[in-house]
């Protein structure tokens, strides 16, 4: 197979940043370096004038997804094109442990859903169940590369874990060495306030925040913080959406517990008073949009590293879905995002001196890799890795129209921000998915990457 060069670009990772070409043989990267010298038959990218970055992981995305009442309208072709249009080059989806499943069929059937993929993929394992004494069942998901699992503190009665059940949970995930990831917000607080509004006759979309207080977040996470420490385990809190929940998580690290965790764009862009707006339906997720003060709080905690992640909780809902009944307990929640993250925190972080092209890279490739096991082929630029690579032109300078993208939720919550650069290139293990602003990959090409403990 002939070698490829990406010639003449600025290489970012999550520690350094210098002018070289990247060298690639087959799947992997063979190095990096100055000038390099071409041999007859080498394949060159012009990379002058552009940004090459490990590829994007997004570690938090619902492609496919099947709520058990809600489908996203995309499938795992469209899911992952947009992630690559986007500069993502892998993503950690979730498999769904169904009623009277167990975990390793879960897995198969999800596999077999993204046998369609065009990047790489990694899965966890959304956990709805665990019989007492069944703990050992842990072990089998991380000998099939499933390191992570998903547990939820609210949606009766599907996702809902007790606290029995979830302590359970992190006590076998601390005897096998897995990562338990909780969406954090106390079920009760959010049932009452839901049917106060209900009560009240208040379901329309613009009171879809008042339903998911803050306070119902930043419980559960000091809650799931708490038993994280009693039991040793791992835990990594998801979407946090306040600054508060992330300060929590970083007094644990600071006693020793073993804590991460991430926020969204959604979290740092996007704050309330949308739902008083006249598209309201453009913001219906969970945990919902915050106060504007936390908007400047969690950029805040980016810049000073105490948020590990940044990853979207892609879910691609058509318009269609989201203003079908014009209330909120019976609108789908969740964004799509996947496409729009680099350019959106590229903009926002580097171009506007919050952080480091470094920094921004530690947060969505370096330290996602590390954290779910994937540091051994992803996340960095150095030889021996995957050639998963992305050219980011930082020159153009655009507005983000739904219409450009290609999903097809039909809509994006960013539509007409100002966007700064552009991914122009992405590579996929060697293979080119987006070439010059052209989309040349291929359905099936994506490979079911594991995670290790
Ligand atoms: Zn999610």
């Amino acid at each position: 197979m002939p070698r490829t060069i990406i010639r003449g670009g600025i290489i970012v990772t999550a520690s350094a940043s210098y002018r070289a070409d990247v060298l690639i043989d087959g799947e992997q990267i063979l190095g990096t370096v100055k000038d390099a010298t071409l041999i007859p038959g080498d394949r060159v990218i012009d990379a002058s004038d552009c940004y090459v970055l490990p590829g994007i992981i997004d570690v938090h995305t619902h492609i496919k997804l099947d709520t058990g009442i809600y489908q996203t309208v995309d499938n795992w072709e469209i899911g992952t094109t947009t992630a690559a249009w986007g500069g993502v080059t892998t993503v950690i989806d979730f498999a769904n442990q169904l009623p009277g499943m167990g975990f390793e069929e879960a897995i198969r059937k999800r596999q077999a859903e993204a046998a369609s993929a065009v990047i790489d993929y990694g899965l966890h394992c959304f956990v709805t169940s665990l019989p007492y004494g069944q703990e050992s069942e842990l072990q089998k998901l991380l000998e099939m590369g499933v390191m992570s699992y998903k547990l939820f503190t609210t949606y009766r009665p599907n996702y809902y874990l007790e606290d029995s059940t979830i302590l359970r949970v992190m006590q076998g995930a601390a005897r096998y060495g897995g990562l338990v990831m909780v969406h954090c917000e106390n079920d009760s607080m959010v049932t009452e306030a839901t049917q106060a509004l209900v009560a009240q006759g208040k379901t329309g979309l613009a009171y879809h925040g008042r339903a998911r207080p803050v306070l119902a977040e930043e419980e559960a996470v000091n809650r799931i913080l708490y038993l994280a420490e009693a039991t040793g385990c791992k835990v990594y809190i998801v979407h946090c959406s306040s600054a508060r929940s992330v300060e929590q998580v970083r007094r644990a690290v600071q006693r020793g517990v073993q804590a991460y965790c991430e926020t969204c764009p959604q979290y740092l862009l996007l704050d309330e008073s949308e739902y008083l707006g006249d598209r309201p339906e453009y913001f219906i997720l969970q945990p919902p949009l915050r106060a504007r003060e936390q908007n400047d709080a969690l950029w805040k905690q980016v810049s000073m590293g105490t948020i590990d992640v940044i990853s979207t909780d892609h879910c691609d809902y058509s318009l269609a879905q989201k203003r079908q009944s014009g209330d909120f307990t019976r609108t789908p929640g969740g964004l799509p995002g996947l496409e729009t993250l680099l350019p959106l925190m590229y903009t926002h972080s580097v171009d506007k001196a919050r952080l480091p092209l470094t920094g921004l890279v530690k947060l969505l490739c370096a330290n996602p890799a590390r954290i779910f096991g994937l540091d051994d082929r992803k996340g960095d630029i150095r030889a021996g890795l995957d050639a998963d690579l992305v050219i980011y032109d930082p020159k153009p300078r655009t507005h983000l129209k739904a219409d450009h993208l290609h999903n097809i939720a039909g809509y994006s919550p960013y539509e007409g921000r100002r966007l700064r650069g552009a991914v122009r290139t992405v590579l996929c293990r060697g293979e080119l998915v987006i070439e010059n602003r052209q989309f040349v990959g291929k359905a099936g090409y994506g490979k079911f990457v594991a995670g290790h403990a």
